[in-house]
Formats: structure tokens, sequence, C-alpha cells
């Protein structure tokens, strides 16, 4: 069965065939059945986004369309910035978004945070499969590292004592909010194969 994943992000791809290929699935980028277009995230949550994502691309393609959609929640913060990790502060790029971050946490005793994302795949008979993914760590005082990408020089992940840009992909992944995600995914993907 083929799937296309709403999303121009190759190692995203990668990273879902790693999972699904098991699966015996294929999986290819929307860009990969000519399909540009970038439905607008206007959901309140991760989930009605990827709902979104995953919906437009699979009226577009008429294939199993799959999205995810994910962010940082800080508890000092209410949650921000939450479905917003990628516009916060209205900031075009990773280095000054953490240092907003940062600036809005001075003097917060309270550093909690997870990663959070959701995952959704609708087929074309309207049945819909979701699963969601946390990471749970704090906000470190200062960024350190610098692998990886968005907040991950701020998320201090206590288990290892590293941040996420410190870790490797491998480390990440195995312990990260898409990587749950994914993997959980895959289960309901593989329970829904088996019964169809
Ligand atoms: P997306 O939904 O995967 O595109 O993620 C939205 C935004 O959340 C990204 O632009 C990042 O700012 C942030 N984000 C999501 N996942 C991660 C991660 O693993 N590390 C750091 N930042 C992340």
């Amino acid at each position: 069965m083929k799937f296309v994943l709403a999303s121009h992000n190759k190692g995203k791809l990668a990273e879902m065939q790693k999972i699904l290929g098991e699966l015996g699935v294929e999986v290819v980028l929307q860009s990969e059945l000519g399909l540009d277009l970038e439905p607008e995230e206007t959901g309140e949550t991760f989930l009605d986004n990827a709902r979104i994502k995953a919906r437009a691309v699979m009226e577009a393609g008429g294939l199993p369309a799959i999205a995810d959609d994910s962010g940082l929640c800080v508890d000092a913060l209410n949650g921000a910035p939450g479905v917003y990790s990628a516009r916060y502060g209205g900031l075009e790029d990773d280095a000054a978004r953490c240092r907003l971050l940062l600036q809005n946490m001075r003097g917060s005793m309270t550093r909690a945070a997870h990663f959070h994302t959701s995952v959704v795949c609708v087929f074309p008979d309207g049945t819909e499969l979701t699963a969601q993914g946390e990471c749970s760590g704090t906000i470190a005082y200062a960024p350190l590292g610098d692998g990886g990408f968005g907040y991950d020089p701020v998320f201090l992940y206590p288990p290892l004592r590293k941040t996420f840009a410190q870790m490797t992909a491998e480390e990440k992944n195995a312990v990260s909010h898409r990587g749950n995600a994914l993997r959980a995914f895959a289960a309901e993907l593989k329970n829904y194969l088996e019964k169809h």
C-alpha cells in the first residue's frame, strides 16, 4: 500500500520510511506526486493541524495521507509556544526563537517542558488513524550543543543530562516526541492493516 507524507521534508520521510517500511508499506513525499499545496495550519491543537494537512493532501492526491505536527510546550509559559512553535514571536530563525524563550523564562524557577507530536493518517474512505507522542524535560538556562534543530539546544533531557542538541540522532529518535508518536502510529497502522 502506498502512502503520501504531507510534507516536503526529506528527513521526515526517511524517519517515517524506517519505521513504516517494516510493515511493507511505501511512503512518498507529496512533492513526488507533484502536490505543492501547503495548507494553512489554523488549528488550535497539534491534532487539528495534523488533520488539516493530512486531509488536504489526501483530497488532492487521492492516496492515504499521513501528517504530523509538533511543538514545544513550556509549563511556566502556560504551554507556549505550543502550536505556534515554528513562528514564536513572529521570529524567522531558530536561534532567535530560542533566545526569546530563554528571555521569557528569565526568573522562572519552574523549568518543566515537553515536546508533543500528533500524527494523523486519513484514508480516501474517510477513515482516520491518530497517534501521539511526548518527551518530557526541562528548559536549560542557556543554549547547549549544536546538533538538531528548533528548540533542541534549550531542551534538556534529564535522563541523559544532555540537551537534544547534544544527543546523536539515534539517541534523540529513541526517546523523542516524534519517535514515540511514529512508533505508536506504526502500531496503529499495523493493527489496521491486519484487519483490512
Ligand atoms: P513541525 O510540526 O514538526 O514542523 O514542528 C513545528 C516546530 O516545532 C518546529 O519548527 C520547531 O520549532 C519545533 N519542534 C518540533 N519538533 C522539534 C524537535 O524535535 N526539536 C526542536 N524543535 C522542534
